[in-house]
């Protein structure tokens, strides 16, 4: 399940509403004119049952044809004021919607690219964009729908009361007596539903999650020949929906036609009582008329203000998820006199420096208070010398090196570049001047030029092409269907291992950094790719400080420095040959695993 089903608000629903009022503001005009025109329609529609009151009595009663005939093109033109206005004011309602949800989006979106890489440890990325696509949407139908019509109901309900009770008081007050019963009926029928309808909420959740698993996992399912565990599953949690929805249903099916059978009831009494003082000549017949549409107009915005209530809940709760976000800040953010780095040589120097994950109060298990992940690095590194850091699983190699990214920061020590504290620095000035090769590639689902591109927008073809010709990734990509124009995910099968780890080198290549990070691929390629990548690998570290998460021999053996580490901490620091000759645990991590693994 994508989160917890009972949502608990964590602001009062004012200050949601005011917070959220601000992406209104902007077509507060056009709001203006929704509100007038939601007037002028609702006071029509109450004119025209006055009106064939009038026909009535003084047209039909008094058999005057000019009234009569003045009264059917009086109703005639309030009707079409009315259906024209409200149509009006739906589309201006939907305008305001969607222009208004569109900004929220927006910011959302914008606010997600700004958050730190922390933020994004401990929140999924199903949840992320729930707050993008069904949050936005509830807060969206509740703008277009919820906010004019509540008004527009409540002043129309407000409006029949006050005329039923003008025509004949002692009438209307015997037709209220229904109401009692309705809203009995209602609030029974809210109680039970809301149980049943997040039985159904629940039920849907469960397929979801169920079919996101399967469908992410397809391959080792059929790897493992499980299709019909995973038949039997789905089949199990869409006969929960089917019955979730069919009770949430069946509770629709009482309340609907006892709320037509009672306000029916409402329309016989004043049929019966009113056609009897009509008989007695105590009332006029278009005054009994009349009556009867009213009542007609009167049960519709009660039934539409009690399925508000929901939307309102709904919009609520996401309005304040929305905000959650929206408030959130990011950990890492330029200080107040931050300021650009230089152009970067490439020394490096971490000194003392201690980090440890900060874990949201609500996941963190107690008694691992003190987890910390690096222990006082000291590190120097001169321009254009390559690290490699090597160690176990979980030994900190990734971690040391977001830290110099700043993707965290650390709790002690600082981390300097040409001798500026980072943490000083201006995040675009540092990371403009380093370039990422990730393990996985990281390619984006567009051209491979593109993807090129993404660290240096403005590299023009010549300059993109002289990079591939370096790495040696030109001579494949030429020879694409589409040469540098191929997308990458349509050639996603055709282009090897190997091959997208060569198209991620040029792209860092073409970005020209001072600094470069590498998390080299652990899975294998063939002889001929290893010697190129070699190759490609040497041209892309060429008088550039790099640090490399290595895991195979010929790497770490042309480094300048290597890193052991081990729970947080260098243990080992020297070349490959220094530290053979120490014959310490790089030695014994060398002739168990490295020298093997060639
Ligand atoms: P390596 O790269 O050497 O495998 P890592 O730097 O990934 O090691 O991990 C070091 C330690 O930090 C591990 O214990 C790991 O569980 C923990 N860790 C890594 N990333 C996170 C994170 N985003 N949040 C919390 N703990 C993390």
């Amino acid at each position: 399940m994508s989160e917890a089903q009972d949502y608990q608000r964590t602001r009062p629903i004012s200050e949601i509403l005011m917070r959220l009022l601000s992406f209104v503001r902007p077509h507060r005009r056009r709001m203006g004119g929704v509100v007038i025109l939601m007037f002028i329609t609702s006071i029509a529609s109450l004119i025209a049952p006055t009106l064939v009151r009038q026909a009535i009595d003084r047209g039909l009663e008094q058999r005057d044809q000019d009234a009569l005939m003045m009264f059917a093109f009086a109703f005639l033109a309030v009707k079409i004021i009315e259906v024209v206005g409200l149509r009006f004011q739906m589309f201006n309602m939907i305008w305001i919607g969607q222009h208004a949800i569109m900004k929220v989006r927006e910011n959302l979106f914008f606010k997600y690219l700004d958050l730190h890489m922390g933020y994004y440890d401990h929140n999924r990325v199903g949840d992320m964009m729930a707050r993008i696509t069904e949050d936005s949407n509830s807060l969206q139908n509740f703008i277009t729908w919820g906010v004019i019509n509540t008004i527009s109901n409540t002043f129309t309900l407000i409006g029949i009361v006050g005329l039923m009770l003008f025509y004949n008081w002692s009438l209307a007050l015997l037709t209220f007596t229904i109401l009692p019963a309705m809203i009995g009926l209602t609030l029974w029928w809210r109680k039970r539903s809301e149980v049943r309808y997040r039985a159904v909420r629940e039920a849907v959740g469960q397929v979801s999650a169920t079919l996101q698993e399967s469908l992410t996992g397809m391959r080792i399912v059929q790897a493992f020949v499980r299709e019909y565990r995973e038949r039997e599953r789905f089949s199990g949690v869409a006969t929960t929906e089917l019955t979730a929805s069919l009770r949430s249903d069946q509770l629709a099916s009482i309340y609907m036609p006892g709320i037509d059978i009672i306000s029916q009831v409402g329309v016989a009494i004043v049929l019966g009582v009113g056609g009897f003082r009509v008989i007695n000549g105590d009332m006029s017949a278009g005054t009994l008329v009349a009556f009867l549409l009213y009542l007609e107009m009167f049960f519709n915005p009660i039934r539409d203000l009690a399925m508000r209530l929901d939307q309102f809940q709904e919009a609520s709760a996401a309005g304040d998820r929305i905000l959650n976000v929206l408030d959130t800040e990011s950990d890492i953010q330029d200080v107040p006199d931050a300021r650009d780095l230089p152009v970067l040589t490439g020394t490096v120097e971490m000194r003392d420096v201690s980090f440890k994950y900060i874990i949201p109060e609500n996941e963190a298990k107690t008694g691992k208070d003190d987890a910390h992940v690096l222990h006082e690095i000291n590190l120097k590194v001169e321009p254009g010398q390559m690290v490699a850091l090597v160690g176990h699983t979980g030994a900190g190699k990734s971690t040391l090196v977001r830290l110099l990214g700043r993707f965290y920061e650390p709790q002690a020590g600082t981390i300097l570049f040409d001798g500026h504290d980072i943490c000083r620095a201006t995040l675009k000035s540092l990371r403009e001047q380093m370039a990422w090769v990730p393990q996985d590639t990281g390619l984006f689902a567009t051209t491979v030029k593109e993807n090129l591109q993404y660290g240096r927008p403005d590299a023009t073809d010549a300059q993109i092409e002289a990079a591939a010709r370096e790495t040696g990734a030109h001579e494949f990509i030429a020879a694409l269907p589409k040469g540098y124009e191929t997308d990458v995910e349509e050639g996603g099968s055709r282009l090897s291992a190997g091959q997208r780890q060569l198209i991620s080198f040029t792209r860092a290549l073409l970005a020209d950094p001072a600094i470069i990070v590498l998390d080299e691929a652990t899975s294998s390629v063939d002889t001929v790719t290893e010697l190129q990548m070699q190759a490609a690998l040497g041209k892309l570290l060429e008088g550039r400080t790099s640090f490399v998460i290595a895991h195979r021999l010929s790497t770490i053996t042309r480094a300048d420095q290597v890193v052991v580490m081990d729970h947080g901490r260098i243990i080992e620091h020297g070349t490959h040959e220094e530290l053979i000759a120490q014959g310490g645990h790089y030695y014994d991590l060398y002739t168990t695993q490295l020298q093997g693994g060639e």
